[in-house]
């Protein structure tokens, strides 16, 4: 008889292991304390998910974790593992349905740079217009390429062929190349001389990281804003966060699975964020972050003085990209894009509480709980 139970228990542990699919669990297995066969394997049972954990010398089942019901999201719930997975298949969903729009664009490509690279960062630019084709399709748009190795050409360059030259506000692009040494990644969208929309980017030193996916994208968002809002009347959080936003997942687009490069693009922009003496983070809190939510309003800023000429973008972009993530997961892309239209005729503030049902003070401290958990995952 004992012969038999092993030979039975030897048939069907073969049986599971041959088997073309994943074993099945007999539900009597999985409890806290009984054995399990592989670290960090998960299993559901009664609204329960356990993970097999090491205990000693054993593999055990943990207590197990209840499964949060599926309720809605809201800002009161932002729930880390969902806001993210949530708000990328809005911009999936956004990017399926998009309808192809190219729009014409005159490049002023500096003389060291391989048209290989210009090629590259046409999908990201590609996807983000006809992402945006429903609010936005410009007749005509300049765009210059180039890297450090074209500092001296650059300005008069972009000057007699884009019609950007610059004065007042707008930098001097080649200043910008120089301060930033030795990387040459930045890049910066406005308008030209005669009202066109223009951006410049270094295509140099760095430009080829995962972060650098999001800059055309990034930048054409720009466009669609200053179609809408005049940037003197939003709050810097919105404009260089949302650009941030779209930018990140546009760029790092790949289909309706989360990319995995997304967690890192989006705590990328916390480089900045933390180290900024515009609004100190240093040691981030949920009423700190209220604070440089606010601190960001008044447009784009007094200028800040030399070598601080993001500072105020770094307050902006990493907790301006969360926010907007969780916007987009609890209300969706359409109401991102209404609350666009709506800045056409509406102050911020105004066109912000008609879209979301609540005003932007009682958003502040329930984003930023939000941003500071994404902050302490490094996300
Ligand atoms: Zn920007």
């Amino acid at each position: 008889m004992k012969l038999n139970k092993m030979t039975l228990a030897g048939a069907l542990i073969s049986a599971l292991v041959l088997g073309p699919f994943s074993a099945p669990v007999s539900a009597a297995t999985v409890k806290p304390g009984a054995s399990c066969t592989k670290i960090g394997l998960t299993k559901t049972l009664k609204g329960k998910t356990y993970k097999c954990i090491k205990s000693g010398q054993k593999k055990v089942w943990d207590k197990g974790r209840a499964i949060a019901a599926t309720q809605p999201l809201t800002f009161d719930n932002l729930d880390t593992s969902r806001v993210r997975k949530a708000a990328y298949a809005e911009i999936a969903a956004g990017v399926r349905s998009s309808t192809t729009f190219v729009p014409n664009i005159t490049f002023v490509l500096g003389p060291s740079l391989a048209q290989s690279r210009v090629e590259q960062e046409m999908t990201g630019l590609n996807r983000a217009s006809s992402f945006w084709s429903d609010l936005y399709k410009p007749q005509q748009v300049f765009v210059s390429y180039f890297t450090e190795a074209d500092v001296d050409w650059v300005d008069n360059a972009v000057c007699t062929q884009a019609g950007y030259c610059p004065t007042g506000m707008n930098p001097v692009i080649s200043n910008v190349i120089k301060q930033d040494l030795p990387n040459c990644n930045s890049a910066m969208a406005t308008r030209n001389k005669d009202g066109v929309p223009f951006f410049d980017q270094c295509l140099g030193t760095n430009s080829n990281n995962a972060k650098n996916l999001q800059t055309g994208p990034h930048e054409y968002t720009h466009w669609v804003q200053q179609a809408y809002a005049d940037w003197g009347s939003t709050p810097n959080w919105w404009t260089e966060g949302s650009a941030d936003y779209f930018g990140n997942t546009l760029g790092a687009y790949n289909g309706s699975t989360v990319p995995s490069q997304l967690d890192e693009m989006s705590y990328g922009s916390s480089y900045g964020w933390i180290r900024q003496e515009l609004c100190p983070l240093s040691n981030p809190t949920i009423e700190a972050i209220t604070n440089c939510f606010m601190y960001t309003y008044g447009g784009r800023g007094v200028a800040p003085g030399q070598g601080q000429r993001w500072t105020l973008a770094h307050v902006s972009y990493y907790m301006g990209s969360l926010a907007t993530e969780a916007m987009i997961a609890v209300k969706g892309l359409g109401t991102f894009k209404n609350l666009i239209k709506d800045l056409k005729t509406s102050r911020f503030d105004e066109a912000f509480e008609k879209n979301y049902g609540i005003s932007t003070q009682d958003f502040y401290p329930k984003v930023s709980k939000y941003v500071l958990a994404m902050y302490n995952q490094s996300r």
